[in-house]
């Protein structure tokens, strides 16, 4: 595998960082490879990947009392 350019290294990986290891990939032929991981899909694979994660974290400004988990 070439080495990347820096202007190349644009997104995180969605597998790695769902490890919470935090891994740019590079863009080779239009698809992301993580480096890491040997992960590669295309930037719109990538984003959904994103939304997925981001289900995790719904709640993270939100304060949970006591009786809001009571009500869950
Ligand atoms: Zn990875």
């Amino acid at each position: 595998m070439p080495i990347p350019k820096s202007h190349e290294l644009t997104m995180r990986c969605p597998v790695c960082f769902n490890r919470e290891i935090d891994v740019l990939m590079s863009l080779v032929d239009g698809r992301y490879c993580c480096l890491k991981c040997s992960y590669n899909g295309t930037e719109a694979d990538v984003r959904d990947m994103y939304k997925d994660i981001q289900k995790k974290f719904k709640w993270i400004g939100k304060r949970v009392t006591i009786e809001d988990y009571d009500r869950l």
